[in-house]
């Protein structure tokens, strides 16, 4: 049996994006949480680093310098109005977050403390900056209490462990959504005049990755399906420093408080990369520093392949005190302790720039050309609005969701107190109905854990820092033959309560649209640019490719690719060197 609500606003996952919508859209109208975790679960509750603002705290700073920074660590895809919407809004922004109760660590007098962060930079690329607003290395946990907390001080509905399968769209408007209740396996009709994806990340297509076990792209996923596009998917981060074979993630922060990353030498390498700001160049360029140092046989340990986070010429009450929890990983996870020893690391998947296209009030685009689809708003790492253009500086995620989830829930909340509610067709949840029936009932072949392993491993070899034609063409025609097997995978367990095999096999689904997604957009892109490094085609183009990707599928299953133009401002591209 099929349920139905009403509601003026529905937001789909709670993270910070998510919550940060909920919060404005809750104090205007009929607001909706739906999130297939508990909302304090979301993966934004294991930021580690920090939340930047140029609030000038500790030393001189301005949202200019902000949004320079992050345009040209974007290697300048990023569209330059979003940026600077963004970092005008940053100083406001934590500054809510403060009033709501949020414990940022202090300076002595009693502001905000910031900190370094890899690509921020004092007066145009000059020297590093402070510019990180932190508590401990626990911010973004920080960040989902407290919206949490405000979220249900407005009244704000919550329907935890609803995994939302599909949108209700109703003459190309969106009026709703199809979700499935993990704890009893029944589906779920949400009305709503509009609608918001902030369904985080999808880094679960790579075997190492600093994401969650859920982060596996079902928001951008339901999009594509639908035949709406997705944006820049071949911009995906590796962040340099996550766990030797683990990628469980030590924050930027470290090299922020004085880490320096050395190779088997016990060179400091990064000098030779950007004699500048050394440790602290963006991500980009220290994950390709770190892949190169280990290809020419520079990397540490018996079979040379990782580098180390060397921590011992740090205060030790600092990383006692200010990194506590990255500390522990590394004793606990590798028997290492930061204060003696240097830590082995290597690139980590870690964020995807790319996602559901939006403007900047977080309407989400429908084609490359500049329309938007009524009722349907995205925010967060799914979305792509886009402020990080091809790499993500540390530290303006955790801004990015909280700017643009506030403008999302503004903006839904002003729509549905002008729109009346689109009438849902009876059938909406149907197809999602069969499917599942079919999946539970059907008598299939495979079961589907085997798929998602070998895609995370053809992913990670092909598809991950270093790319080429080879091995994309390589990497597609595994995804076809896995889509393939997925079509005709089965799951074993056949209970209606609690059915996470189930559930993984959906998100399984996903992550292959993610993955043909990412690769198609990679291969198609024939130069290197931030977070997309071509082995075969290793420079910038602006010629050519200065301009967005927009991917999607036809109804005959293929992929159609167009381009949008990259909105610039007051900076225009020039080489980046740090
Ligand atoms: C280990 C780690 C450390 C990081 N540190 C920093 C940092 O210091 N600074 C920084 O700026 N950034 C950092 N980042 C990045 C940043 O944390 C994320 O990009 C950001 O928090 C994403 O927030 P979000 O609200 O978009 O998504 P998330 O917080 O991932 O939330 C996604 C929500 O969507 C819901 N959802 C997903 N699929 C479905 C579905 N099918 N149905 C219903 N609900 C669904 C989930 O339940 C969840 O509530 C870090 C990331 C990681 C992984």
């Amino acid at each position: 049996m099929v349920q139905y609500h009403d509601y003026d606003a529905v937001i789909v996952g709670a993270g910070g994006a998510g919550l940060r919508a909920a919060l404005e859209a809750g104090k205007r109208v009929k607001t909706a949480v739906v999130s297939k975790l508990y909302p304090t679960r979301s993966h934004t509750g294991a930021a580690q680093g920090g939340m930047c603002a140029a609030l000038a705290n500790v030393e001189e700073d301005s949202w200019e310098w902000h949004a320079f920074d992050t345009v040209k660590g974007s290697d300048f895809l990023a569209d330059q109005d979003a940026v600077d919407v963004m970092c005008k809004e940053a100083v406001t922004s934590v500054l809510d977050l403060e009033r709501m109760g949020l414990p940022f660590n202090r300076t002595s007098e009693g502001k905000i403390d910031q900190r370094r962060f890899g690509g921020h930079t004092r007066n145009h690329g000059e020297a590093a900056v402070k510019r990180a607003c932190y508590a401990a290395d626990r911010t973004g946990h920080m960040i989902l209490q407290t919206l949490f907390q405000q979220c249900n001080k407005e009244g704000v509905e919550f329907y935890n462990e609803f995994f939302v399968m599909d949108l209700v769209m109703v003459d190309g408007a969106c009026a709703g959504i199809v979700a499935y209740e993990i704890a009893t396996g029944e589906l779920h009709v949400f009305r709503s005049k509009s609608v918001l994806f902030a369904t985080g990340g999808y880094g679960k297509i790579y075997k190492i990755t600093s994401n969650a076990h859920t982060l596996t792209g079902d928001g951008p996923g339901v999009v594509y399906r639908n035949g709406l596009p997705l944006e820049d998917m071949e911009f995906f981060q590796f962040h340099p420093t996550g766990l030797y074979r683990l990628g469980i993630l030590l924050s930027e922060a470290a090299r922020g408080e004085g880490g320096i990353l050395r190779n088997s030498d016990g060179e400091r390498f990064m000098e030779r990369y950007a004699p500048t700001i050394k440790d602290l160049a963006p991500r980009d360029m220290v994950s390709r520093a770190e892949f190169f140092e280990i290809k020419e046989g520079r990397g540490a340990g018996p079979q040379q392949d990782y580098l180390l986070l060397d921590l011992t010429e740090v205060d030790p009450e600092v990383v006692e005190k200010k990194l506590p929890d990255i500390t522990e990983f590394a004793r606990t996870y590798l028997d290492v302790d930061p204060v003696k020893e240097g830590v082995p690391i290597v690139p980590t998947a870690h964020y995807a720039m790319g996602g559901i296209p939006t403007t900047i009030e977080a309407e989400v685009r429908r084609n490359h050309t500049g329309d938007t689809v009524d009722g349907f708003y995205a925010a967060g790492e799914c979305a792509c609005v886009s402020v990080h253009g091809a790499n993500r500086l540390g530290t303006n995620s955790l801004l990015d969701i909280v700017v643009f989830g506030r403008r999302g829930g503004l903006a839904m909340a002003e729509y549905a107190s002008t729109h009346k509610q689109l009438e849902v067709p009876e059938d909406a949840h149907v197809e999602s109905e069969s499917w599942i029936m079919e999946l539970l009932e059907g008598d299939k072949r495979e079961p589907s854990h085997a798929i998602r392993t070998e895609l995370q491993d053809v992913m990670w070899d092909k598809v991950s820092v270093s790319r080429d034609e080879e091995g994309l063409g390589h990497a597609l025609k595994t995804i076809d033959t896995l889509k393939a097997r997925f079509a005709d995978a089965h799951v074993k367990d056949q209970s209606k309560i609690f059915n996470t095999e189930l559930v993984e096999h959906m998100e399984l689904g996903y992550l292959l649209d993610m993955a043909e997604a990412l690769t198609v957009s990679a291969r198609a892109r024939t130069e290197s640019r931030g977070g997309h490094y071509r082995e075969d085609h290793q420079l910038r183009e602006d010629d050519h490719w200065l301009k967005h990707s927009f991917i999607t599928r036809n109804e005959e299953g293929d992929t159609e690719l167009g381009y949008m133009d990259v909105t610039l401002g007051r900076y225009e591209p020039v080489e980046r060197k740090y």
